[in-house]
């Protein structure tokens, strides 16, 4: 009965040639099988229609330039579903990294104030903001670990059942069996940071539990095989969270067209 309802709220598919055009330049998604190809358009179509893109400044943003994005911050949504774009409606994109000025008052109500340089940002209730030159710097250098959209979208992701904590909302047991096996290889990752060890997961990743999350998915989409091999637990959760990263199976030497022909 809710036929003619579907029919008319559901988004405009993305047309063919501009789909094309960003599977040139996002190897994730020239990595992924036909199908989830496919459930990455869905998905894209869906983020396009929902969500506000505005663009900072002098900057604009051509029709691949916007589905780019979309598809970018949909990668984590393979398997969560439309439910994960749930509860914001603004993506804000700066032509390139932007600087803010915060202040915050910390446990002992001390109140800090400075200036960041930030290439992303997600607002708990709010908008995501994304460096667009960061996004396609990650593009040109697909296998080294950083990926910006889907940092900020795994938080996202983590707020989404109200708390900002490196957990997803989750199915009971497996919520329960993710947070242990998290906190234990956070725990063993600050270890290692605090005594200066060269870690070969960012040491950012050691800020908190939510960023430890977030990194941690940076590695599932863009160095799976370095994931599975320091943190087998959380590259498990993660392969199970996301579906399977795109480059799995996939050695470094052996890159996508999409990514080396500039
Ligand atoms: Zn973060």
């Amino acid at each position: 009965m809710f036929g003619w309802l579907r029919r008319r709220f559901s988004p405009d598919p993305i047309d063919a040639q501009t789909w094309d055009a960003v599977r040139v330049r996002l190897p994730w998604l020239a990595a992924l099988d036909d199908a989830r190809q496919a459930r990455l358009a869905a998905l894209a179509a869906r983020f396009l229609h929902e969500k506000t893109i505005t663009p900072v400044g002098d900057l604009t943003l051509d029709a691949t330039e916007r589905t780019l994005l979309a598809a970018a911050c949909c990668l984590p949504l393979l398997e969560v579903g439309a439910m994960g774009m749930r509860g914001w409606s603004q993506l804000i994109v700066y032509p390139d990294a932007f600087r803010v000025n915060r202040s915050h008052e910390d446990a002992e109500g001390i109140l800090h104030e400075g200036d960041e340089e930030l290439i992303g940002e997600a607002w708990k209730n709010g908008p995501l903001i994304l460096s667009l030159a960061d996004v396609l710097a990650d593009c040109a250098d697909p296998r080294d670990g950083l990926c910006v959209a889907v940092h900020e979208m795994a938080h996202k992701l983590d707020a989404l059942d109200g708390e900002l904590d490196g957990t997803p909302l989750l199915p009971g047991p497996w919520q329960r069996g993710w947070a242990r096996d998290f906190q234990a290889a956070y725990d063993e990752f600050v270890v290692q940071v605090e005594r200066d060890d060269d870690t070969a997961i960012d040491p950012y990743a050691a800020a908190s539990p939510e960023e430890f999350f977030a990194v941690a998915s940076e590695y599932h989409f863009s160095d799976p095989q370095l994931l599975r091999e320091m943190m087998p637990k959380v590259a498990a959760h993660l392969a199970r969270f996301y579906g399977p990263s795109p480059f799995d199976g996939k050695p470094l030497s052996n890159r996508s067209s999409a990514d080396s022909d500039g």
